[in-house]
């Protein structure tokens, strides 16, 4: 059984109780995990026992001769964050911080708060997700149809997330609880299992870097345990116009805009430091244009491939730089998001 351990991303003290940032720095916490890696997909978390949906059910990867992709679309909400849920609810779940009739608040473009309203109906709980009034319509319905509230709120996203904090109810923020992006791991170990060869490259959208970091530790373990040669080149891929992180590595002063690629919010990451020296050691930071990602989006529906433009940014990457076939393009979420 593998061995996970809480503690804050800038001082390293431990997270005593249930706080969402340390006591001490007021920083966000983060999860390293260690010990040997398990083929059975839960003795990779030692957080639950039960998770509420199995890890084992694997998201395909496809091979075209131009590429390949791992479909996270084949996730319940059409979205890979239903990893990330999963393992958060089946932790808060499991240690009793949560329960049956719970009022609990979340912040989210529209693919988190979906995932979020699918779990929190699992176990009961009344859930109000705070979203930016520009939000996606598509995915306020998908929220809605699970049974949550829906805050609309007229501001920034960071607006959006004190809105959800300050609410009163217990705030889940996704991007806050180290659970969730811990869950993304299991990616990594799919691809493991799944490739004869592991890629050359892997292309990740990037919003808040919750993605790329899970995905990382995923196979930062399986280099742990010899089981990996290398880790691949982690590709972390913005909409110039909302690009968060890609500024900020390059000192660029630019406020994000809404992009087509609506789940990418380019806003600055919360473990921007780690997730710096992370990009910078193991793969780099690419900005796409709008016209890119749309003509992106058209080439794959082309393929029989119908991804959301947050993830068809991969696909406008790998033609951009010239990437090989060698190249995995993780596909986040399903193009009925866009329609
Ligand atoms: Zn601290």
């Amino acid at each position: 059984m593998v061995l996970t351990k809480v503690f804050c991303s800038k001082c390293g003290a431990s997270r005593e109780n249930y706080e969402l940032v340390c006591n001490s720095c007021g920083s966000p916490f983060i999860i390293k995990v260690s010990g040997p890696y398990e083929k059975n997909m839960d003795g990779n978390f030692d957080y639950f026992e039960h998770p509420l949906i199995p890890l084992s059910s694997k998201t395909p990867v496809i091979e075209t001769p131009e590429f390949m992709a791992k479909l996270e679309f084949y996730n319940p909400t059409l979205s890979y964050k239903d990893r990330g849920m999963n393992t958060l609810f089946s932790f808060l779940s499991e240690k009793k911080f949560l329960k049956k009739g719970d009022e609990v608040s979340e912040d989210s473009s529209g693919n988190a708060g979906a995932s979020f309203a699918m779990f929190s109906q699992m176990l009961n709980l009344k859930a109000t997700v705070y979203t930016s009034v520009s939000a996606n319509p598509n995915k306020i319905r998908q929220i809605q149809g699970y049974g949550s509230r829906i805050e609309r709120i007229n501001g920034s996203r960071k607006d959006v997330e004190n809105s959800a904090k300050n609410s009163g109810l217990i705030y889940l923020g996704h991007q806050y609880w180290p659970e969730f992006y811990d869950g993304f791991r299991v990616i990594a170990y799919e691809i493991f299992e799944q490739m004869d060869h592991l890629p050359e490259n892997i292309l990740i959208p990037f919003s808040t870097g919750t993605l790329y970091l899970g995905i990382f530790e995923g196979f930062s373990h399986l280099l742990q345990n010899g089981l990996i040669d290398s880790i691949p080149t982690l590709w972390a891929i913005q909409p110039e116009i909302a690009s968060g992180m890609f500024n900020k590595m390059n000192n660029i002063n630019r406020e994000p805009e809404p992009s087509v690629a609506d789940a990418l919010t380019g806003i600055v990451p919360l473990r921007y430091s780690l997730l710096n020296s992370v990009i910078k050691t193991y793969g780099r930071c690419e900005v796409l244009a709008e016209d890119e990602i749309i003509r992106a989006k058209q080439s794959l529906l082309n393929l029989g491939i119908d991804c959301e433009y947050s993830s068809a940014i991969t696909y406008a990457t790998m033609k951009k730089f010239n990437l090989g076939k060698n190249s995995l393009l993780i596909l986040t979420g399903h193009g009925i998001k866009n329609i």
